[in-house]
């Protein structure tokens, strides 16, 4: 199935194909077989991974990557390259698909485990691709890319130095980003005109980020950098009250400019700085809730601690919000919740409180936790139970398309999903989901047949 590939192979190959190399689609082919064994050999590919491949081209890579025993699914735009590699890899775990990779529905590897993105990036549109598969909340466990060496240099820079920039610390605010080694422009067919590099990305823990807004974290170092040698007191003025006072906390020199700082520093400056909404704290609230026997009758008042620590029945509610096309809208939940942190969850929800009733709780939480107001419809209340955290949930439904706005020390991410891939996902990854939402999901389903 896989062979090894030389100069004369790849350009026999190519006519076979009937492919002249185009420009306009970043063509230039890997001829060396042993480095496209060595490429692939930095994703430390396994029989367990699925891995996306971007622009396979000849299938250099791809026959590494089945070589290894991975499912396959590569990405081309060339119709020509298509049929070659479909007739080339006709194997059960491999699928060629014909499209853009911008287009690619990257919301589908949520669904899948062990997910790895590898490509020889077509370079006129590498940062495109790279958003578009690794920015945050990214479902990917290890990238694997083939840029220009500038971009490459960019990417894994490190601070006060020229590469280093708003695109450095927007793609190392979640990965780690290493520089692997530079390639000579003389591997591929065409050459190129510069030379490249491969670059590979591992996803940071969340926990360990500690950014509390990262949207603004994105805003705040893009102002930074727009005028790389201005220094930050005279460029971030309006963001920043007592500059003194902030240049202390985050350990900088008075004078410093946005390349003097690390990622540590960028962070800790974003979450100072970072407007509060002020409408959500800390998930340790004091607030009271009603405590309920088993027919959800109310019996007392405790506080949260109490309800958790002792597991007292208590009542709650979960809002399934859909847009026009039907997508359910999930929250993942921020890593400073105290109950399932880094979860993926119901679009909202909430404990219900003392002097409230179901539809109350449900109206003011969604307020709350997306900022949005839409007439909720109940479908159904699950019992309390082990599987409920011992919370009876009444399950609404509602329509909206957003904006959403989030507190961001308790969401770090909305997205919205097709049905059909929800279903996947939590078929395959249950652990990814908070309890109360499979329950609140499985109302769903049983409501919807
Ligand atoms: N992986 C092959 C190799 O290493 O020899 C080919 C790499 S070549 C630099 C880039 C490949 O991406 C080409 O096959 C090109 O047709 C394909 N391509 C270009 N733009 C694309 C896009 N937007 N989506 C998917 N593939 C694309």
């Amino acid at each position: 199935m896989t062979r090894s590939v030389n100069l004369s192979q790849t350009r026999k190959a190519l006519a076979q194909a009937g492919v002249r190399p185009a420009k306009r689609l970043g063509q230039n082919f890997l001829h060396d077989q042993n480095l496209a064994r060595w490429i692939v050999q930095q994703a430390q590919i396994s029989a367990e991974d699925f891995v996306l491949e971007i622009g396979p081209g000849l299938g250099a890579l791809s026959g590494e990557i089945l070589r290894r025993g991975a499912r396959l699914l590569a990405l081309e735009k060339d119709a020509r390259l298509v049929d070659f590699l479909r007739e080339k890899f006709s194997h059960p775990k491999c699928e060629i698909r014909h499209c853009d990779a911008l287009d690619f529905d990257r919301r589908i590897l949520f669904a899948e485990r062990n997910v790895k993105v590898i490509g020889n990036l077509p370079y006129y549109v590498a940062s495109q691709l790279l958003f578009h598969f690794v920015d945050f909340p990214s479902p990917i466990s290890l990238g694997l890319f083939m840029l220009q060496d500038e971009m490459a240099r960019r990417l894994s820079a490190t601070p006060q130095t020229a590469d280093y920039g708003a695109l450095t610390l927007r793609l190392q605010l979640h990965h780690h980003v290493e520089y692997l080694r530079k390639i000579p422009r003389t591997v591929f067919v065409p050459q190129p005109e510069v030379a490249s590099a491969i670059v590979r990305f591992t996803p940071r823990d969340e926990r360990q980020i500690g950014i509390s807004d990262y949207k603004f974290f994105r805003e705040i170092v893009k102002h930074g950098f727009s005028q790389r040698r201005k220094q930050l007191r005279n460029l971030l003025t309006a963001d920043v009250g007592d500059w003194e006072d902030t240049a202390k906390k985050i350990c900088a020199p008075l004078t410093t400019r946005a390349e003097e700082l690390s990622r540590e520093q960028w962070i800790e400056l974003a979450n100072l700085i970072a407007p509060q909404d002020g409408k959500s704290g800390p998930d340790q609230g004091p607030e009271r809730f009603p405590i309920v026997d088993e027919n959800d009758q109310e019996i007392g008042t405790a506080t949260r601690q109490e309800v958790h620590e002792n597991n007292f029945r208590h009542r709650a509610v979960h809002m399934l919000i859909f847009n026009g096309t039907g997508e359910l809208l999930l929250q993942k939940r921020s890593p400073w919740k105290d109950r399932h942190p880094l979860l993926w969850d119901s679009s909202a929800a909430g404990h219900v409180e003392a002097n409230e009733q179901y539809d109350e709780s449900a109206a003011r939480e969604l307020e709350e936790e997306l900022g949005v107001t839409t007439r909720l419809r109940p479908m159904g209340k699950l019992p309390a139970s082990e599987k409920t955290g011992q919370e009876f949930i009444t399950v609404y439904r509602g329509e909206h398309d957003g904006p959403f706005r989030y507190p961001a020390d308790e969401i770090s991410a909305v997205e919205f999903f097709p049905v059909a891939i929800v279903e996947r996902w939590v078929a395959n990854k249950p652990e990814d989901f908070a309890p109360g939402f499979l329950e609140s999901w499985r109302l769903f389903k049983a409501k919807s047949r």
